[in-house]
């Protein structure tokens, strides 16, 4: 990874990180290892040489990747609690002082889980479990390293039967790491056609559980309508084709909608296949626009948040004002309650010389 200092070394926030997709090789290579799980390599490079890439490829062969090692880690209690402490370690590295960090409970489970994912023979780790597991990893690594961490329950597109129990978890935890409730996958099953994605964030919202949305990653301007309109999403995973209906973008800016963008993910995945320089974050940032800079999936990119920065830095015109500004954004938008929001502020302001003490 980089070697020179970092373009932006002060206290970051960080608001779209899958959890799953951030998980230590030598952990899984340790896990792999235990529980003689099959793995393509037994070292670090050999590992990342399957599990990452850096030049893009389809959404096919991105997901296979997750095929590879998650046999590793679902299904195992402690792997799943290292997973969720290591993530804390590795985000405290990073100097990112909050983050909300996203996984899918079901994928993590091998019992009450149909089907039992990654061809995992069935076990007695339940989706339920899980998040308490990942709970008691985020909350040792908030003590061990000093920065705060929250959680967000995916439910999966293309798995909509999970959908009921995600936001039942989302309210059973609520006060206990989980902030929100997300919808990932393939954008091309919209939510209009599986009513219990719809009824899962119709409950959200009763609950005043927050919500996110995957949506206008690769897919069009209508999912995140959609996301909009029928999920009352309060901010949108990446959104990067809302761009081609002007209408929708100039709807979404009055609405100071957030956008969570992953520059260096949006490379890799092909969702943004315009170059750098006209990305659509370059007009996110013209036109002041609400939305925070993320890794996504940091294992399979072989990135951390500094690569994001750089390409913000180095091919997109981003200057350390706008890097502050970007931070605030995602201060402000973070799914924290009303009073760690104005906390998390006050650090902020502090940390980039920006007074602010008599607001808070
Ligand atoms: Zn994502």
């Amino acid at each position: 990874m980089e070697s020179a200092p970092p373009v932006f070394d002060k206290p970051k926030v960080e608001l779209h990180v899958h959890l799953d997709g951030a998980i230590k090789p030598e952990t899984i290579l340790n896990f792999g290892k235990k529980r003689k799980v099959c793995l393509p390599a037994d070292t670090v490079e050999g590992l990342l040489q399957h599990v990452s890439y850096k030049e893009p490829l389809s959404l096919t062969e991105f997901l296979a990747k997750f095929s590879h090692y998650m046999p590793a880690i679902a299904g195992d209690r402690d792997a799943v609690k290292r997973m969720a402490y290591e993530f804390v370690e590795m985000k405290a590295k990073e100097g990112v002082i909050y983050v909300e960090a996203r996984y899918s409970p079901h994928l993590l489970a091998n019992c009450k889980v149909c089907p039992v994912p990654w061809g995992q023979e069935p076990g007695d780790l339940t989706p339920d479990e899980v998040v308490s597991l990942v709970n008691q990893g985020l909350k040792a690594g908030e003590e061990a390293f000093n920065i705060k961490a929250r959680s967000i329950l995916c439910c999966m597109r293309h798995m909509p039967s999970w959908s009921p129990e995600v936001v039942e978890l989302c309210k059973k935890y609520r006060n206990d790491s989980v902030v929100a409730i997300d919808l990932a996958g393939d954008e091309s099953i919209n939510a209009e056609t599986c009513p219990e994605h719809r009824k899962a964030y119709e409950e959200a919202e009763r609950c005043g559980i927050h919500r996110t949305v995957h949506a206008g990653e690769v897919g069009p301007p209508q999912v995140i309508k959609e996301a909009v309109s029928i999920l009352k999403a309060e901010r949108i995973g990446h959104g990067y084709h809302v761009l081609e209906d002007e209408g929708l973008y100039m709807q979404l800016l009055k609405q100071n909608m957030h956008f969570e963008v992953c520059p260096w993910s949006s490379y890799l995945t092909g969702a943004c296949q315009s170059g750098f320089a006209n990305h659509p974050v370059v007009r996110f940032k013209k036109d002041g626009a609400n939305y925070s800079l993320n890794t996504d999936d940091p294992l399979i990119f072989n990135s951390t948040i500094h690569t994001d920065y750089k390409i913000a830095k180095d091919f997109m015109g981003f200057t350390e004002e706008e890097f502050k500004r970007v931070n605030i954004n995602a201060a402000k938008s973070s799914f924290l309650p009303e009073e760690e929001k104005k906390e998390l502020l006050y650090k902020l302001y502090g940390a980039y010389g920006m007074v602010k003490s008599t607001e808070f």
